[in-house]
C-alpha cells in the first residue's frame, strides 16, 4: 500500500542505456548491485537496436549509465552514433574508470563528441568519499576531475557540461541542493581548484545494496518512515518516469533505472515485457506508472530525479549535514 495516485506518461524526450552491470568500483549505495565481478554487458546487436530506435524517434537525449557505461566495448559507437544524429548525449561517469587500463583517452572522446559528464563525487571530503565507494577514489577522482578541466569540462562557455551528483552516506535526506551547490562550488575552487557547471543531490533508493545495509543495520524502515512522512505530491508531477524511458543491458525497457533494478518491466497492453525493437512508432503518452514504496525515494523533499531536485527548496536556510 503505497498511497500513491497513478501517474501517467508524457511525451517521450529520453533514453536512458543501461550498458550493463560492469563496474571498477562496488559502492555501498549503488542500486543495481555493479561491481568487478558482473559480466552483463549488452552486446553490439543490442546496441544496434539502440541506434535504430534512436534514429526512428525524435528524442532529445540518450542518457549512458551501468555500472560503468565506458566499461562496455561499444560505448565510442554508439555515442558517436547518437551524436551524428544531434542527440544531446550524457555519460554518467563514476570518474576512477577513467584511470583503468585500456581506457585512455576517453576524455579526450568526451571533450571531441561534446558529451555531457555526470559524474559522482558524495563529498568534497577524502574519508566520506572513500568511506562510501572505496579507498583511494576521492584522490583518482580529483585527478580525473582536474583533467577534465583542462579539456575545457565545467570552464564557462565551453560547451563542456560537467555536473557532479552528491547522495547521502546514510539513512537521510539530501540537503537543499542549492545551498550544498555553493559550498561544494566553494570547496572545490578552494581546495582542488575544480570547476563544474551544477551539482545535484540525488536520494539514495532503498533498494538491492543500499538496503541490504540499512537492513543489517536495523535501519530500514526508519528510513522508510522519513522517505514517506517527507512526500511531497507536487513532486510527481516531474518524476522522470514522465518522460524517459530506461533499457537494461538486453534491450528490455522499464519506466526508470530503478525499476530496472527491481525487474519491474514497462507495462503496455497487458504484455509481460517490452523490448526496445518494439517501441518503434509507438507512443507511450498516457501509458500509466505504477508507483510502488520505492518511489518515495523520488518524492521525498526537494524530490529527486536524474537530474537532481524536482521542485524548489521549501526553506533556504537549513543546515548543511554530509
Ligand atoms: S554506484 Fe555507480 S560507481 Fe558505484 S558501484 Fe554502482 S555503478 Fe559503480
Ligand atoms: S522510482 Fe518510481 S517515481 Fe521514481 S522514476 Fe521510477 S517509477 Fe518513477
Amino acid at each position: 500500500m503505497t498511497g500513491f495516485s497513478i501517474i501517467r506518461r508524457t511525451r517521450l524526450e529520453i533514453l536512458q542505456a543501461n550498458l550493463g552491470y560492469r563496474c571498477n568500483q562496488r559502492c555501498i549505495h549503488c542500486h543495481v548491485n555493479a561491481g568487478p565481478e558482473r559480466t552483463e554487458m549488452m552486446d553490439r546487436a543490442t546496441i544496434d537496436q539502440v541506434i535504430a530506435f534512436l534514429d526512428s524517434s525524435d528524442l532529445r537525449q540518450l542518457d549512458l549509465t551501468g555500472g560503468a557505461p565506458e566499461m562496455n566495448p561499444h560505448f565510442k559507437h554508439l555515442v558517436r552514433s547518437a551524436r551524428e544524429m544531434g542527440l544531446h548525449v550524457i555519460d554518467r561517469c563514476n570518474l576512477t574508470v577513467l584511470e583503468e587500463p585500456g581506457m585512455e583517452g576517453t576524455e579526450e572522446f568526451l571533450a571531441d563528441q561534446g558529451v555531457e559528464i555526470v559524474a559522482s563525487l558524495p563529498c568534497y571530503l577524502k574519508e566520506n568519499v572513500d568511506y562510501q565507494r572505496g579507498n583511494g577514489v576521492f584522490e583518482a577522482s580529483i585527478r580525473v576531475l582536474r583533467k577534465l578541466n583542462q579539456l575545457g569540462y565545467g570552464q564557462k562557455d565551453s560547451g563542456l557540461l560537467l555536473n557532479l551528483v552528491y547522495n547521502p552516506l546514510g539513512p537521510f535526506l539530501p540537503p537543499l541542493q542549492i545551498l550544498l551547490e555553493e559550498a561544494y562550488r566553494r570547496e572545490m575552487g578552494e581546495r582542488y581548484s575544480i570547476v563544474f557547471n551544477r551539482l545535484y543531490t540525488f536520494t539514495n533508493m532503498p533498494i538491492h545494496r543500499f538496503e541490504t545495509v540499512l537492513t543489517s543495520r536495523g535501519e530500514r524502515l526508519i528510513y522508510m518512515k522519513l522517505l514517506q512522512e517527507a512526500h511531497r505530491e507536487e513532486n510527481l508531477n516531474a518524476v522522470m518516469c514522465r518522460k524517459l524511458i530506461s533499457a537494461d543491458y538486453r534491450g528490455y525497457v522499464y519506466d526508470c533505472d530503478f525499476n530496472q533494478a527491481l525487474g519491474l518491466h514497462l507495462q503496455m497492453e497487458g504484455r509481460p515485457r517490452v523490448h526496445l525493437s518494439e517501441l518503434t512508432g509507438i507512443d507511450l503518452k498516457g501509458n500509466p506508472v505504477p508507483l510502488l514504496e520505492h518511489c518515495y525515494a523520488c518524492t521525498a523533499g526537494q524530490g529527486s530525479s536524474c537530474t537532481g531536485v524536482l521542485s524548489k527548496a521549501p526553506n533556504s536556510k537549513s543546515q548543511i549535514n554530509l
